[in-house]
């Protein structure tokens, strides 16, 4: 049904409709409002102006005064409340017809934005209704909708509200299998429908709200599912033969033992590639936690069944990391390993792409670049893909496309806590390392005030004098961001004032590919002393005689992120401080848990807690889900019941044939692939 039939839509609004993506009836049900106003209840005069949100108001109007200056109708009122309370009703504007409206002794509810002046609170008046003299006032739940500049949510409540019984006839047929509504206590579709966009009660709204976003996750985990069911039914993976004495053989290179959990998690990662259906796992590890050696040794294990490997990472710098990191650990089992990047000259473009073709290298590292036409592999049996939220699903199959069946690792140093990674990842295995090396030096930490940021000079002056380097990060690269300290701006002042003697890089996001690793490297090779920088450096770069971390503006960042930079230090065997410096006026209490912690997943857990489920589900859902109304950190409650019924359906009933699950299955063909793919591959 058109949206040009309904009542109240003429074609011009209808056009303006199309703008929002609302085409039809149908859609225009299944626009959800994001909030309510609750106008059920008339502010009291005393309280009005308290929330700064449009207030409802009931009086008797006592006084009117009215003017018309220049085409412009100024409207005054007098109103006194049922408690006597006098407040002022106020219009002004053009063409608002009120003038010659309003007596004395009229009760009226007007509703808007409130200015408190010492006169008295004055609403601005954007909605009044006419009440009769003994009529009580009968507010509503009024919903809120998205709206474009040209379509007001109050116009859009008016269609719904005018056309609602018309369009809850359209409700679609309900996704949830009736036992399963039933089970969770809930009302039918078409009631839930009604619940959001003309609710009695907040609670009423909210419990409607519940089911929709039940359904959504039922339709993502049910499609994870399936996805599982087909990736485990296609038994065409390559079938790796590991050999027992493999892993003796890799700590026989290695000056050190390998830890419990890199044991462990070598030996998951190895039985999924031992099976003919293609490994989905993700790696999870603190920073220093050893990944590279389990990837390092899953690499090992295709090699040894002669195929080969690439991994991906996000930036040229972690890929360049990973190269450098990865090929020592190969070297010695005659392994090569090619990098290639965006950046890169031709020449060795070329060479890279020969040994790729040819199966000569055994592992590819790179970026993006690794995706485009004419690099082609011998026999890719193994993909490895670095912090995977940051890569689009298809850019991840894309990678994948490029062998037939490959097995796919997973790697993330993002502790998610665990609780959530293992409901949340609903086609993934994951397999965690929560054990760091023995004999690491905890870093030092310590939270600073600005005023006394002498004191961190002192410190990183005796630790270069000591041969050791250090990383100062500041929040923005330029200045007049936002007021925070610019990196620009600091190694400048840096070099001029405070390290004039010293031997300053500058790093930042805005630096040409090239260039970032032109630094990067000459400070892994110990001809700078110190590095300002962006956080760039965050995720992965790993130069064992950096010493000392200092954080600016340390307030700025999440609880995850300083515990990421403080990754940063502490690789090697020498003692290791990581300074969080914050402004004299706000409070350290935040910066006291990563004092306290060093455990990546305990800060993750309290980042959480004391910053809500904003970021971290931005970190999850980021570069995969578009989710309409679910949120999965603070519905996670939500999300494990779905997915859980989700479980059940599918291996009741895996091709949905069942009648019940009709609508679901519906709702699944009708969505773009991507969304029921979502966090799943
Ligand atoms: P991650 O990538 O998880 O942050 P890395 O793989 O870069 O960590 O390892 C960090 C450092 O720890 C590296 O210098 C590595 O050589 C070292 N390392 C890894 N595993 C062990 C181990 N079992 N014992 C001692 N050192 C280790
Ligand atoms: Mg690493």
């Amino acid at each position: 049904m058109d949206i040009a039939e309904l009542s109240g839509v003429g074609p011009k609004s209808a056009a303006l409709f199309r703008e929002l993506g609302i085409e039809t009836a149908e859609a225009l049900l299944d626009y959800l409002p994001f909030r309510y106003d609750d106008l059920r209840f008339p502010t009291p005069a005393l309280r009005l102006g308290e929330t700064g949100g449009e207030e409802n108001a009931v009086g008797l109007v006592v006084a009117v005064k009215e003017r018309r200056v220049r085409g412009l109708e100024i409207v005054e009122l007098q109103l006194h409340d049922d408690a006597g309370t006098l407040f002022t009703a106020k219009w002004i504007g053009r063409n608002r017809y009120v003038v010659g409206r309003f007596r004395e002794g009229m009760r009226l509810m007007v509703r808007g934005r409130v200015d408190r002046i010492f006169s008295g609170p004055v609403v601005n008046v954007a909605h009044y209704e006419a009440l009769g003299e003994n009529e009580p006032y009968r507010g509503e739940l009024v919903p809120v909708y998205r709206a474009s500049k040209e379509l007001a949510t109050r116009k859009i409540a008016m269609v719904v509200k005018k056309n609602l019984s018309d369009l809850l006839a359209l409700a679609p047929p309900d996704p949830l299998p009736p036992a399963l509504a039933a089970q969770r206590g809930y009302g039918s579709v078409r009631e839930a429908y009604r619940a959001m966009h003309a609710p009695q009660t907040p609670q009423e709204a909210e419990r409607a709200r519940e089911r929709f976003v039940f359904a959504e996750f039922l339709a993502l985990a049910t499609g994870a599912q399936l996805r599982r069911a087909e990736r485990e039914s296609d038994h065409d993976a390559p079938v790796f033969e590991v050999p027992a004495s493999l892993l003796e053989r890799i700590e026989a290179t290695l000056p050190f033992a390998l830890t419990g959990a890199q044991r462990r998690t070598i030996e998951e990662i190895w039985n999924d590639l031992r099976r003919d259906v293609p490994m989905n796992r993700l790696l999870q590890g603190d920073v220093g936690s050893g990944k590279t050696l389990v990837a390092a040794a899953a690499v090992l294990a295709a090699a040894a069944n002669g195929l080969q490997s690439a991994l991906m990472a996000p930036t040229e710098l972690l890929a360049w990391q990973h190269a450098s990191k990865l090929a020592p650990l190969l070297q010695p089992f005659a392994l090569g390993v090619e990098a290639v990047f965006g950046s890169q000259g031709a020449r060795s473009r070329r060479a890279a792409l020969e040994k790729l073709a040819s199966g000569a290298a055994s592992l590819a590292v790179g970026t993006h670049a690794l995706l485009t036409e004419g690099v082609d592999f011998e026999r890719l049996g193994l993909v490895i893909i670095d912090e995977q939220h940051r890569f689009g699903v298809e850019q991840r199959a894309r990678l994948r496309g490029k062998g037939s069946s490959p097995h796919t690792l997973h790697m993330t140093a993002t502790p998610i806590p665990r609780t959530l990674a293992q409901s949340v990842y609903a086609d993934l295995d994951v397999s965690v390392i929560d054990e760091l090396p023995p004999g690491r030096t905890p870093v030092l930490t310590y939270a600073l005030r600005t005023s006394r940021l002498s004191l961190v000079y002192d410190l990183v002056r005796k630790n270069v004098a000591a041969g050791r380097q250090a990383y100062i990060v500041a929040p923005a690269i330029e200045e007049g961001e936002n007021a925070l300290t610019s990196a620009i701006a600091e190694a400048e002042r840096l070099r001029r004032d405070v390290f004039a003697d010293l031997r300053l890089g500058l790093l930042h996001g805005r630096l040409a590919s090239r260039e970032k690793e032109e630094i990067m490297s000459t400070f892994v090779r110990g001809e700078l002393d110190v590095l300002v920088s962006t956080t760039v450096i965050e995720v992965g770069v790993d130069v064992a005689n950096a010493t000392v971390m200092v954080v600016l503006d340390a307030h700025r960042y999440g609880l995850a992120q300083l515990h990421q930079l403080r990754g940063r230090v502490g690789r090697g065997a020498a003692s290791s401080f990581c300074i969080f410096v914050y402004p004299d006026d706000t409070d350290s209490e935040r910066l006291e848990i990563l004092m306290r912690s060093t455990d990546g997943f305990e800060i993750a857990d309290e980042d959480l807690r004391l910053r809500g489920p904003g970021q971290l589900s931005g970190t999850i859902q980021s570069g995969a889900a578009d989710l309409r109304l679910g949120d999965l950190v603070r519905d996670i409650d939500v999300y494990r019941a779905a997915k859980a019924a989700a479980e059940e359906i599918v291996a009741g009933d895996p091709a949905l044939a069942r009648s019940e699950h009709a609508g679901l299955r519906a709702v699944l063909t009708a969505q773009p692939s991507t969304r029921a793919l979502l966090l799943s591959s």
